[in-house]
Parts: structure tokens; sequence; C-alpha cells
């Protein structure tokens, strides 16, 4: 068999360490099989390097940082090569460049577009081990678009921070390894994070959109792309302890169609379009902001049995919120009755000043959305549905973002020329695997959902930050030029939320638009949205920095009414205050003050019953 091993940063940190992964690669060659090795830098390396860097320079070049920061698993390949040839077991260490990674022009956050597989496979005939570089590639030209440049200008790249997980399940898609086993400081994938909930359990295996959802929400354990390249090109993964023989963890994927190994990461971003025509919107306006109202709303929404879709709550207007709610056609009646009576139930004495909360229904509305593995990370793709429907005359009346699709929330009789665009737009020719009206539109998620359980994960994001644009037009575009804007910048964008209320302002009427990006991109984008603001229209640019994001991910969620109640009942009863609620088929998140973050975590953990009785200690 042909294996590729990824050992990560702990797993190489001492002298020790490394002759302990060369003994396992030593066994799993006696075994009789070939196997190429995929570093990381020794501890951290990286770490370090860019601590240096920021001595030097506050704002440093990206090509001079992919300079630096390849060099890390230069030191650990040499290493790791020579203890195996310590044991008699012949050796090679490879950097990126010499197996040729090829990859996009893209400093600090390059894509793979190819790898070559020639040089590999004949040291593997001659019997040796390859070890080969993680988290770093070499672009095939200075600029991607341009016409190929000459070999001098070939540059060194990095995947971006984490990547050499990347590395090595592209490696094995590449070569058509049997399999990939990722190596950590961990037992395998469990249901959080352990350094903050030492009692987290294991779990044997998990699905890769669950995995998508968890990596690309905080669990960083494995690199998102890692997954999605996994899934794209079926590589059976499964990830391990170092320290122990224990079989680890592994990440299922749904069978795929073969796919040709040329740009393997910007391949087609968009596999399907689908939309849903059988689904009304309900909206509670001017719901008091305090803990415990989502809660009570949805907890009183369960126990009559409605399942409910998307879920958004939007940012605070003085001291109110406004929730929106998606919910099947026939149920709606039900919904709204639930709603009617629980608003005027939600406003105390402290609130008497404010106004009573308001129940807007709309009936004709239809969910469409676009979905793939290929749009992590990418944030044109989003920016692009935005545009197709702007360019439509289609207004989007509600957004709700995973990692794997975008869905927009739009008037129903728009529905016919919305899908048409997408269509056209993401080259998608319509298929009888596109739902229709009615039916749940995650083949995937329904299927597992009858034997996964609800909820499989829990993950925390403390790096990012939100954005809020007050008084931006209600007019079709908006979403397109806001979010294509941070595109082109390269800024991903995660949840987006619109308001439910609209203030006409001079005439025009107007809407909040929040959003959440990485907190290093939240400076940028704050100026980049203030120097459009003028011209747009838009009303203030509002940044906060000190939020942590806490989800759910679970395909069990599907069809079952009460796990988005019981999370915010967690919270509720902790008197966290949830600030942002965003929800798609197989998570939810929410947003919360960042020194509540890990409180949260460990709270919503133990209502689901993730707990176990032994707790995890993560070796140093
Ligand atoms: P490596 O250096 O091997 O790549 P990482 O530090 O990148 O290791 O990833 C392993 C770490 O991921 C664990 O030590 C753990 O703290 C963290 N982690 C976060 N969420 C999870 C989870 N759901 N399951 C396991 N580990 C997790
Ligand atoms: N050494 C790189 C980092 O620390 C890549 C990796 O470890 O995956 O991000
Ligand atoms: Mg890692």
């Amino acid at each position: 068999m042909l294996i590729v091993q990824k050992y990560g940063g702990t797993s190489v940190g001492s002298v020790e360490r490394i002759q302990a992964v060369a003994q396992r690669v030593y066994k799993t060659v006696k075994a009789g099989n070939s196997v190429v090795v995929v570093v990381s830098a020794m501890g951290k390396t990286t770490d370090g390097l860019v601590k240096l860097a920021a001595e030097i320079s506050k704002n440093p070049c990206r090509r001079e940082m992919d300079m630096l920061l390849s060099t890390g698993e230069q030191v650990s390949i040499a290493l790791v090569s020579m203890a195996l040839q310590e044991l008699g077991q012949p050796a090679i260490s490879l950097t990126g460049a010499q197996v040729g990674i090829v990859t996009e022009a893209e400093h600090t956050r390059a894509r793979i577009l190819h790898i070559e597989t020639e040089r590999i496979k004949k040291h593997l005939q001659q019997g040796k081990v390859v070890v080969v570089a993680g988290f770093q590639g070499i672009s095939s030209t200075p600029d991607a678009r341009s016409a190929a440049s000459p070999r001098e200008e070939w540059e060194i790249t990095t995947l971006g921070r984490g990547g050499s997980d990347t590395s090595a399940v592209a490696l094995a898609a590449a070569l058509e390894a049997n399999f990939c086993e990722i190596y950590t400081d961990v037992p395998g994938i469990l249901t959080t994070d352990p350094r903050l909930v030492p009692e987290a359990q294991l779990m044997s295996e998990i699905t890769c959109d669950e995995m998508l959802e968890l990596a690309s929400l905080g669990a960083k354990v494995l690199h998102p792309r890692a997954v999605e390249i996994a899934r794209n090109f079926g590589v059976p993964l499964v990830v391990r302890s170092s320290w122990t023989e224990d079989p680890g963890t592994w990440v299922t994927s749904p069978p795929v169609k073969q796919r040709p190994l040329v740009n393997l990461e910007i391949a087609r971003p968009v596999d399907d379009v689908q939309f849903d025509t059988n689904q009304a919107k309900i909206a509670l306006l001017r719901v008091p902001d305090r803990p415990g109202v989502a809660a009570r709303l949805f907890g009183e929404i369960a126990r009559q049995d409605v399942d409910v879709d998307l879920i958004i709550q939007s940012i605070h207007e003085g001291n109110t919120n406004d929730i929106a709610f998606t919910v099947m056609t026939p149920i709606l009646k039900k919904a709204e009755a639930v709603a009617a009576a629980i608003a005027p139930v939600l406003r105390t004495q402290k609130d008497a000043q404010t106004q009573q909360a308001e129940v807007i229904v709309q009936q004709d509305i239809a969910k469409v959305s676009i979905v793939g593995a290929g749009m992590i990370g990418r944030p044109g793709v989003a920016a692009k549905m935005f545009a197709s429907l702007a360019q439509a005359g289609v207004n989007i009346q509600m957004i709700s973002t995973s990692e794997i699709k975008v869905s927009c929330v739009i008037n129903a009789c728009e529905c016919d020329r919305a899908v048409a665009a997408l269509r056209q737009a993401f080259e998608i020719e319509s298929s009888p695997t596109t739902s229709s009206a009615g039916a749940t539109t995650l083949p995937e998620a329904a299927k597992s959902a009858s034997t996964s359980p609800p909820v499989r994960g829990v993950a925390l994001d403390m790096n990012q930050a939100r954005l809020a644009i007050r008084q931006v037009p209600d007019r079709v575009g908006m979403a397109a030029k806001l979010f294509g804007l941070l595109a082109e910048n390269n800024i991903s964008v995660d949840m987006i939320i619109q308001s439910q209320r609209c203030h006409i302002i001079n005439k025009i009427p107007r809407r909040d638009i929040a959003f959440t990006v990485s907190r290093a991109d939240a400076q940028q984008a704050k100026e980049l949205l203030q120097q459009a603001a003028g011209e747009h229209d838009w009303g203030e640019v509002i940044v906060d920095p000190a939020i942590a994001k806490v989800s759910i991910v679970g395909a069990g969620m599907v069809g079952h009414p009460g796990v988005a109640a019981k999370m915010f009942e967690a919270l509720a009863q902790h008197q966290i205050n949830i600030q942002m609620i965003a929800t798609s088929e197989i998570k939810i998140s929410c947003v919360v003050a960042q020194q509540e973050g890990v409180k949260a975590l460990q709270v919503i953990h133990a209502t689901f019953g993730l707990a176990g009785s032994k707790k995890f200690i993560v070796p140093a």
C-alpha cells in the first residue's frame, strides 16, 4: 500500500519526538508499505519566525514572509530523514519546490494547482521513504493570469497557517495513495478542543461535511482545505495521535466522481444550485436585547414541534434586536401562532418604554443556494452569487452562509430568474438532483441525519471581529457591491446578517448589514467600506473586535426541532447574551462577547451531553 503520513509541529517538536516518528515510519515500511512523510516545522518554530519578522517590520512583505516561514519545514524534513537513515531506512528529504508542488502566486495563502509526482515515485521505487516539507509550494508564474514566465521567476509560496495538513492530503490525492494519516498531539477528532474542555470525547468517525464546518468554525485539528481535498478526491483520511497506537478518527466522504488532478484546489467552486419555494419567513422586530430571549422564543417553537430552517438575529438597535427565521409553508400557521403569542410576553417591566415586539410574516419567499466544497476561503464565490442575483434584478432578503453553501432568501416570484442566473454564472446544468419545491435540500446531510447525533461537535473561534454598516439602502445589488469589494481584497466573510427592520431615511428604505471577518482583516475591511460609503450612500461602519463565535455542528440536526432552542437555553441559563445568530442545515453559530467565549463553549458542550467521564491531557 502507499500511505501518506503527516506529522504536526508537536509530533516533531524535539529530537526524541523525531526519533519516535522515524520509528513509526520505519515500522510502516517494514509492514510492506511505501511511505511518503509530510512534516511541519518543529514545535512552535513558525510562531517564532512570525515574531521575529514583527520585530523588524510592522507590515512585512508577503513574499519575504514566505521565504522566512518556509525555512521551518526545511529543518524538520532533514532531521526526520537523518533519523530514518540512522535506523537503516533509506530516505530523502524534499522541499515543496523540489517535489513540484505548484501553487498560485498568492503569497502566504497560495492554493495548490497541481503536484508533480515523478520524482517522488522514482524515489519510492528505489525503496526510499520520501520526506516532504509541508505548508510550502512554488508558484508557476508571478501572476497566475499572465502568460507563463521564465523559470527563474518561480517563487516559494506557503499555503497559510496550518497548511501542512493540506500538503499531505493533496499529495495523497496526486499519488492516489491508499490513505492519508494525520498524526497530531490528540488521539483524533474530539467533540471539542480538549484544551478548553478536558471532558471532550473522541469520535471514531465524522463526515467530511461536518468536519469542514468544524474546521472552519475554529477546530484547528484539521486545516479546512485538507478536508475539502479529501472530500473532492475521495481520499480516505484519518487523524491519530503520534504518541499511541489508537486507531484515531476517520473522516468519511461520499463516493466521488473521478476528477482531473489539475487545478487541484481551484477546480469548480460550485457543484450545484438548489432552490426551495416551500418556505415562509417570520420576523420578530424589537425583541429585547438580553439573555434568554432567543431561548424562550425557540423553546416555545420547539415545544410545538415546529422545525425552523434559517435563523438570523441581527445586531441590536437601541436596546432591541430583530430575529427572523424560515419554516416550511405547511407549518407556517403554527409557527406564526407561537410567535404572536410570545411577542408580548418577551417584554418585561424594564422594557415598558420600548414598543412591543412586532411579528411580520411573509409567505411568498424562496430560498436559493449554491453548494460546493470549492468555495472554502474564496470570498469571490459568494460575491459572484450576489452579483449574479443583482444582475438578474433580484433583491436579497436574508443571507445565510456555511463553509460549503450560501443561501439567499428572495421573493418567490423571482425564484426562476434567480436559479437561471446562478446556473449560468456557475456553469451548472440543470440536473434531476436539484431539489424543487419542498424537499430538504441537502441529500447527504439528510441521509446521515437518521443515523448521526444532532450535535457532533462544538467549536469556538476567538479570532473574529464583527463589522456592521448602518443604513444600507435596501435595493438590488447592495450585497454584491459590499461583498464584492471585500472579495476583491481577498477578505473572507463568515456570518452575514441583514436587519429585518427598515428605516426610511432621505426617502430611501434602509437596513443594517452585519457580518464577521477574521480579526486580522477587520481594520482593512473597515477602511475599504468607509472609503466606499460615500459613493453608495451607506451609513456608519462599526467594528467590534471583542467577540467570540461559538458553533454546534451535526448532520443529524436536520429535521430535529429543538436543537437551536437547547443551545440558546444553555447560554441563557448562564446569563450569556447572544449578539448574532446564523444557521445553516448542519450548524448553528452564535456570536457572544469575547470574554464569555470559553464559558459559552463549555456550557453548550455539556448541554448536548458530549462530555465524557475521562479527562484528556494534551501533551505539552
Ligand atoms: P499539529 O501541530 O499536529 O498540526 P494543531 O495544533 O494544528 O496540531 O492541531 C491539534 C490541536 O487542535 C489539538 O491540540 C487541540 O488543542 C486542537 N483542537 C481544536 N478542536 C479540536 C477538536 N475538535 N478535536 C481535537 N483537537 C482539537
Ligand atoms: N508550520 C506551519 C504552521 O505552523 C504549517 C503547519 O504546521 O501546518 O502554520
Ligand atoms: Mg495543524
